[in-house]
């Protein structure tokens, strides 16, 4: 066995630790951590991805924009590279939410390449999940604006990773027919 699946492990069992009191917002109320597991499967076997610091990146990637974890502990734990990675995907939640949608449309180019492609893999998992597994209390509208919004910021993801932007397309294209978008 490897340090990269030591690192992966250790990834996981932070992330379930800070996760640990938050759920998903589907009906059910998924455990949070759900998600994160998620998102580094779906870099795994969609993607291709074997950078195992971006896989445990995969895994960390809401805990310091959605729990008490700060940079210095993932430093302190997972190093700069990680750290570097997992600050790439994380909004500044001191700003409006308005501003912070805007942001990751008008950043998304800019980003490494590594990080764009974890950036897709969660908006492919999250498109996928608000179509089939939505928010109880989220409209029709809300949802089609979210499918749309996401399409902005991949569009400046595109060119990192074929195969995800291709899985991104079906998850929206079968979004739009699931929400009635043509
Ligand atoms: P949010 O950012 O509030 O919520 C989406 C995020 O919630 C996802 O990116 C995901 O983030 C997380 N999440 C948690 N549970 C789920 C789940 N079951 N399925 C999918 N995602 C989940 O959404 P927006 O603010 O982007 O809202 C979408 C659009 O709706 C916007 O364009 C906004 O303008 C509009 N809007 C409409 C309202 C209304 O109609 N009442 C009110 C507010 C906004 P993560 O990966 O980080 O966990
Ligand atoms: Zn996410």
């Amino acid at each position: 066995m490897n340090e990269g699946l030591g690192l992966i492990l250790k990834a996981m069992r932070f992330s379930a630790e800070k996760h640990n009191d938050q759920r998903r917002r589907d009906s059910k109320s998924s455990p949070y951590i759900n998600h994160p597991i998620q998102v580094a499967e779906t870099l795994w076997s969609v993607g291709g991805v074997r950078d195992e610091a971006l896989l445990a990146a995969a895994i960390l990637h809401d805990t310091i924009e959605d729990t008490d974890a700060t940079p210095e502990e993932i430093r302190r734990e997972f190093g700069e590279d990680v750290l570097g990675l997992v600050l790439e995907v994380t909004d500044d939640k001191s700003l409006p939410k308005e501003i912070r949608k805007q942001l990751q449309i008008e950043t998304a180019s800019h980003k490494s390449l590594r990080a764009k492609q974890l950036k897709l893999a969660d908006k492919l998992c999250n498109i996928h999940d608000i179509t089939r597994f939505p928010p109880a209390d989220w409209s029709l509208k809300r949802k089609q604006e979210y499918l749309l919004w996401s399409e902005k910021v991949v569009k400046g993801l595109r060119g990192s990773n074929p195969e995800l932007e291709a899985r991104y397309d079906e998850e929206l294209r079968e979004g739009k027919r699931l929400l009635g978008m043509g």
